[in-house]
């Protein structure tokens, strides 16, 4: 143990204050034995002092009983024998006295006995012959003078020795008092200053420490022990604690990191869906009871695809971190700011002036992102805004806002939309649509159309494509833009879909061996693994030879995104079989080059947008151009849709469009009134 340890200290201590107190016992006990001295010889002195009374009575007593006895015998009087007898006995008495044991001194026991002895031959010759008495008496009084002078003497002497002796006892006392007084004082200073040690070194670190201890739980960061630099048992236990909180501190410092793990996204450090779904419940259940309002944003990037495609994944991030930051300098400190995952944020803003508060907001966003437009990636985001309300409250305010956020993409990017009453009688009916989709064929509500699509030069129709209709029993016709991507998202477009091939195809048989069926097809067919040979079984059993048939799909990211594989496979069935390949709408889509490159497509097919847009847009004339010439070098034949006039069509022709479809040439048309039309001759002709 170390020299300096606090027990070796207070072992030392109380060392101390036990061999003070067992000095103080002693010296208790010293003077005790003095006191109890000092008594005594006082003692001795007193009975001393008795002794000298009794043997003054008794020699008063003599003389008297002497003097007595001589004036009756001298006067003469008769002296009665009892008198002779007392006076005796009082002599006796007085020699008695001398005898005692504490009676001393040699020089009164002389004059004593000396006038004891002439006290007797007083008495004698008084009795025998009282004229003797004169003769006599002047020795006894002599005698007796001598004596009472011996005796004052002597009485002086002894008075002096027990005044000396109760002197010196009481200085003796007073000095032991006091010594036993400043030895007590000293014990309790000794002791008032180990407590004052104990409480310096070893309660005020102790409570210092329990103080730090008491912060554990709540202080951040670093936090220093106090007494860890100490050499003793306090040292000791504070480096002890300053591991144990190192250690807890690490282990928070580790549970909060997974915490946060668990609640945000890595790349920006925002919170996630997970902790934006908890607040988002929370912020509802606490804006009922304050009459607040909850409004929840939900944002998409713009072409955040193509910045990805053009720049990479590190430019992607890039892209969504200034997007995270632009997001959150523009939300005030209550608010939060949440990724969900790929291009999509949310905001959650609870105020109690809404709408006012959520507009300001999407001000102060649109601005922000309008100061981003000289940059190399500007920011620009749709965002749809939902308020929460009596009536939506128990609604999923998110989904609300989501919708909002399609519509505000639809309606042409980088714009807003708050989820209204048009929005949510749109929805109504998109549920509605989707719920009545089931059945429908069974109904009787589906058909198909046909579309002719024809030869550019000669404008000879070579085939029709097929669109589906529902006429819905309440609604009326519902346009399948409306009806096909409730199907997708219900998953009955399978089913659907299949029914359109197999109509199209009993159709078709009917029609020349050289004339095509084009059939859509949507990008989540492609998830049925034998969607090719289900199509291709189809054709066998209604004698249609594959050559005969068109399929088109959509670039659509779906189509060829992370399916891509189960994807192209299928249309390579298709194609090795002789059935073409018709890339639909294309130029909308964002890497239609890249596809170009992965697929061989049969048929590029221009979007009916650029085509209706080219004659008063020239960036839409000259992409569509661009495709014309791109087709030629790839050596794909390219058509284009839409086409409603003699000045498109001259257009096209001129930039070598082999195949056109639109109004102009015809409308979708029910199959009775197809076969009955002057274009269907004509292609038989
Ligand atoms: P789409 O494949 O691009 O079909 C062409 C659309 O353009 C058709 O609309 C057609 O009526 C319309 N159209 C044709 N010529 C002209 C014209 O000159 N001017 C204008 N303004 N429009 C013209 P529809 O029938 O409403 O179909 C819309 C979309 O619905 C189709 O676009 C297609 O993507 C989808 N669709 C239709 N039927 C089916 C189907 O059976 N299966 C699948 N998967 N999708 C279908
Ligand atoms: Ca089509
Ligand atoms: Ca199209």
């Amino acid at each position: 143990m170390l020299p300096t340890s606090i027990s070796t200290r207070v072992i030392a201590a109380f060392g101390t204050v036990v061999t003070v107190v067992l000095l103080l016992l002693a010296a208790g006990w010293m003077v005790a034995g003095d006191v109890r001295h000092a008594n005594q010889s006082v003692r001795l002195l007193s009975e001393r002092l008795r002794v000298e009374d009794a043997q003054d009575r008794a020699q008063q007593q003599l003389r008297l009983a002497i003097g007595e006895v001589t004036r009756a015998a001298e006067q003469p009087r008769q002296v009665t024998p009892a008198q002779w007898t007392r006076v005796e006995q009082t002599l006796a008495a007085f020699r008695a006295s001398y005898r005692a044991p504490a009676a001393a001194g040699p020089a009164r026991d002389a004059a004593a006995i000396a006038f004891a002895r002439l006290a007797a031959n007083l008495i004698v010759d008084a009795r025998a012959e009282p004229r003797q008495i004169a003769h006599d008496m002047p020795q006894f009084l002599a005698a007796l003078r001598l004596l009472e002078r011996e005796r004052a003497e002597a009485r002086r002497r002894l008075v002096d020795r027990i005044d000396a002796a109760v002197a010196r006892s009481s200085r003796e006392l007073y000095a032991s008092i006091s010594r036993i007084v400043f030895g007590v004082l000293g014990v309790l200073l000794l002791l008032l200053a180990s407590f004052l040690w104990l409480r310096r070194q070893v309660l005020h670190p102790i409570v210092a420490i329990a103080d730090q201890l008491r912060q554990f739980g709540t202080a951040d960061g670093e936090m220093r022990v106090p007494g860890c630099d100490r050499a003793d048992e306090i040292g000791d236990l504070a480096r002890g604690l300053g591991e144990y909180r190192d250690a807890v501190e690490q282990r928070r410092r580790a549970e909060r990191r997974i915490e946060f793990l668990a609640h945000h996204d890595m790349l920006t450090s925002l919170p996630n869906r997970l902790l934006f779904e908890e607040r988002l419940a929370q912020d509802l259940a606490r804006a009922t009871r304050t009459g607040q309002r909850v409004a929840v944003f939900a944002i998409d990037l713009d072409d955040f695809k193509s910045v990805n495609d053009r720049f990479g994944h590190a430019g992607g991030d890039r892209a969504l971190n200034h997007a995270a930051e632009l997001l959150t300098g523009c939300v005030r400190s209550g608010d939060m700011v949440a990724r969900l995952g790929g291009d999509e944020f949310a905001i959650i803003q609870v105020a109690p002036d809404q709408p006012r508060a959520a507009e300001a907001l999407l001000m102060r966003i649109f601005r922000a992102c309008d100061a981003t437009a000289g940059d190399e990636v500007p920011v620009q985001m749709s965002v749809g805004v939902a308020l929460s309300g009596a009536d939506q409250a128990r609604e999923e305010l998110y989904n609300l806002a989501d919708m909002a956020m399609y519509r505000a993409k639809s309606e042409g990017r980088h714009t807003a939309r708050f989820f209204d009453e048009a929005l949510k009688e749109e929805t109504r009916l998109r549920w509605r649509l989707s719920r009545d989709l089931e059945g429908a064929v069974e109904r009787g509500e589906m058909s198909l159309v046909y579309q002719p699509m024809a030869d550019a030069r000669t404008l000879r129709v070579i085939g029709y494509e097929a669109l589906l209709r529902w006429r819905h029993p309440e609604l009326g016709d519902v346009r399948p833009d409306q009806f096909i991507p409730l199907a997708e998202s219900s998953g009955r477009i399978d089913s659907l879909g299949l029914w359109v091939a197999e109509q199209a195809m009993a159709a078709a048989r009917g029609w020349p061996d050289h004339a095509i069926v084009a059939l859509n097809l949507s990008p989540v067919q492609f998830r049925q693994a034998d969607l090719a040979a289900d199509l291709l079984a189809l054709a066998e059993r209604h004698g249609l030879a594959p050559e005969r048939l068109e399929f088109e799909v959509t670039e659509s990211a779906t189509l060829l995104g992370h399916r891509r594989d189960a994807v192209l496979e299928a249309l390579r069935a298709l194609q090795d079989r002789g059935a073409r390949i018709v890339m639909d709408d294309f130029g909308t889509g964002y890497s239609s080059l890249g596809n170009l490159r992965d697929f061989r497509f049969d048929k590029l097919k221009v979007d009916r947008s650029f085509v209706s847009a080219m004659l008063d847009h020239a960036p839409s004339a000259s992409i569509v151009r661009s495709i014309a010439a791109l087709g030629e070098s790839l050596g794909v034949p390219v058509t284009a849709e839409g086409v409603e006039t003699e000045e498109q069509l001259a257009l096209l022709r001129r930039w070598g469009f082999p195949q056109v479809q639109g109004y102009l040439l015809g409308r979708p048309e029910r199959l009775e009134t197809v076969l009955r039309s002057a274009a269907y001759a004509g292609m038989i002709a």
